[in-house]
């Protein structure tokens, strides 16, 4: 593996606040926008980190906590766009798009901003997009189908961009927050999210819920289109970060490591994905 294949892929897991000042009945994403927000309460605490079995790797947990949806936000909502693309959308300080690497932990509420004003239904479509894409990407997703029968969690596509929980938009390239292409880096892909504290959602605080957010990009290092295996292995890759899992595995094998694996779920993954799902949550998305 050449040092120039090692990939950088970071899930943004900040964790957050956005508690509603009264509590109330825990109630799961009826809006991603409310008038008031309320400062940051800490998480801390929760249970100590258990021993993961053989093939799950630990680096999946957040700090050694789990992070998943739960049954109630079930199912999971997921909008594919056809190509769409969120660069137009300036920093005004930076100069930069919005969609900077530096800035992914508010990828979220870029999101959220343009379902409340109606931008999203008008986004133009990413350069180097191509309709192959829009499948390999679903391809990828479906890797993670099969654990429905499980019980883990079940997920559905829509085609309403108002009303999902997981969102995949595209890049041409993606850009640091000088507005500088990243085009030399082989990364095809990021997710962020924001996490919740469950114990105090159980408590009936109200979090202010954001999407979850995946970008994946539409050209390789030499500005080529994707290939439709490499989409597919890097839409399931993210989509893996999207249901949970945190960091990346240490066996280049595995889907989940910065190298893709194979380009498919290996076991690890599998073995992977059933212990988060099995074990309670200490934050939700
Ligand atoms: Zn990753």
């Amino acid at each position: 593996m050449q040092p120039s294949a090692i990939l950088k892929f970071l899930v943004v897991a900040t964790i957050v606040a956005g508690f509603a000042a009264e509590p109330a009945l825990a109630q799961f994403r009826s809006s991603y926008t409310t008038p008031q927000r309320q400062p940051a309460r800490a998480g801390g605490g929760g249970k100590a980190a258990v021993a993961a079995p053989t093939g799950v790797y630990p680096q999946a947990l957040f700090n050694g906590k789990v992070v998943r949806w739960v049954q109630d936000q079930m199912p999971l909502k997921v909008y594919v766009s056809r190509g769409h693309c969120l660069d137009g959308f300036i920093d005004d300080q930076l100069g930069a798009p919005r969609t900077n690497v530096d800035g992914k932990a508010r990828w979220p509420h870029l999101v959220a901003e343009i379902i409340d004003n109606g931008q999203i239904n008008s986004l133009p479509v990413s350069e180097g997009f191509q309709q192959e894409h829009y499948d390999a990407a679903l391809q990828g997703i479906n890797f993670w189908k099969p654990f429905e029968k499980e019980g883990l969690y079940q997920f559905v596509l829509t085609n309403d961009p108002s009303e999902a929980d997981i969102y995949v938009f595209w890049t041409h390239h993606f850009v640091n927050k000088m507005g500088l292409g990243l085009f030399a880096n082989d990364i095809r892909g990021y997710t962020s999210k924001e996490i919740f504290d469950y114990r105090l959602v159980l408590q009936g605080k109200q979090p202010l819920f954001q999407p979850v957010v995946v970008l994946l990009r539409t050209t390789n290092q030499q500005g080529n289109p994707m290939t439709h295996d490499n989409m597919r292995a890097s839409a399931g890759h993210e989509f893996g970060h999207a249901l949970g899992i945190d960091q990346h595995s240490t066996n280049p094998y595995d889907l989940m490591s910065v190298y893709y694996g194979r380009g498919i779920l290996s076991n690890n993954d599998a073995m992977t994905i059933r212990y988060i799902y099995k074990h309670p949550p200490d934050y939700i998305p």
